[in-house]
């Protein structure tokens, strides 16, 4: 019997290449880099099964071209680049990787709270330079975190993971969501409070919601003048959750102490990105779950949640459950 087709865009980590091992005839689109576009198109029509490594839009139009696909296994927890709905119609599973990535990301929020907050782009660049030159009582002053407050955006498994950290650093923690989490209020010491809210009273924000229609430009011009102007904002979210220009305005015009991003709207970020000149903005290139361990906990997920699809069993992070019931058009 021939072996199910399957496409991945980047070699994932070993321990996820030995799950596939003898049960896929699998292809890979690219080693390392970007795979070819004009490769995936004429390949998308005989995929069984893919494993994506990269936010590729995975629209209506991807899923009919993909004619014979069952299962797309996300490396990520995030699916905002996936059209869920086509997806379902369509007869495809969609997986993602949720729960093994959840510490790095919220290590790597932290990381950006500490860097923003003590100027340690601004600082270390000083002192590489020679600037560095007596000890003196007011120089590179930055912000405390202990006795803050921190509002967290999107009270999900990051969110929670990220005020858990927050607590140990001695700040306290509000929320806001699209639900109230009542068994987490009591065991993390958080309030909830509504969007506005959080805004006024936060000295640093945390984004840490999903991508979705409701999400998408959810801190603008208007909800960046409503931060104290000595407040962070921190993004490990997605970067359409943030309208970039705006955050630009707002960091280069004080009207907030400055930010701390892992994600952009356009990625990789182009060079001529204004943000890239400010020095109280601190960025990093969507490294949040980078870290061994995690990318491995991804790498098994992924093998697994396609391996289980294409072998006729119910894949553990089926993203839309409700495909089982659809028949392919
Ligand atoms: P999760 O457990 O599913 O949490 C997502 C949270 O977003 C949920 O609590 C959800 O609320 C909330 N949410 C949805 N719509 C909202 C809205 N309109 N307003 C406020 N909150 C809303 O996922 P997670 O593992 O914490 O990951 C969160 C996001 O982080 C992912 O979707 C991904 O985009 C991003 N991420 C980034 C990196 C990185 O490398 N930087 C790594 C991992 C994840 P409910 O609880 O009410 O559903």
């Amino acid at each position: 019997m021939s072996l199910p087709k399957v496409f991945m865009t980047q070699r994932i980590q070993d321990v996820g290449m030995s799950i596939l091992e003898g049960r896929v005839d699998l292809t890979l689109w690219s080693e390392d880099g970007r795979p070819d576009p004009e490769a995936v198109m004429r390949d998308l029509p005989y995929a069984d099964g893919l494993i994506m490594t990269m936010g590729i839009a995975m629209d209506r139009s991807f899923f009919k071209m993909a004619e014979r696909l069952r299962v797309a296994s996300l490396y990520s927890v995030g699916y905002d680049n996936v059209d869920i709905k086509a997806a379902t119609e369509f007869g495809v599973m969609v997986t993602n990787t949720p729960g093994v990535l959840t510490d790095a990301t919220a290590d790597t929020a932290l990381m950006l709270m500490l860097m923003t907050a003590r100027k340690a782009r601004e600082n270390e660049k000083i002192m590489r330079e020679g600037g560095w030159t007596h000890w003196s009582p007011n120089q590179f002053v930055g912000k405390d975190l202990s006795g803050s407050v921190l509002g967290i955006v999107g009270f999900g498994d990051i969110g929670r993971a990220v005020a858990k950290r927050a607590a140990a650093f001695g700040m306290k923690v509000i929320y806001t969501g699209r639900s109230r989490k009542i068994e987490h209020e009591e065991q993390l010491g958080a309030e909830y409070l509504p969007l506005e809210e959080l805004l006024k009273r936060s000295d640093f924000v945390s984004l840490n919601c999903a991508l979705t229609n409701e999400t998408s430009g959810l801190i603008g011009e208007r909800e960046l003048r409503m931060m104290k102007n000595d407040a962070v904002l921190i993004n490990t979210a997605r970067g359409a959750v943030v309208d970039q220009k705006a955050l630009f305005m707002a960091c280069s015009e004080g009207w907030i102490y400055g930010a701390g991003l892992d994600v952009y709207e356009k990625e990789p970020v182009p060079m001529d990105e204004p943000l890239l000149e400010l020095e109280n903005v601190v960025m990093m290139p969507h490294i949040g779950s980078a870290a061994k361990r995690s990318r491995e906990g991804m790498a098994r997920l992924a093998a697994t949640n396609l391996v289980e699809a294409l072998e006729g069993r119910v894949p553990p992070n089926l993203v839309n459950p409700g495909v089982l019931k659809e028949k392919r058009p």
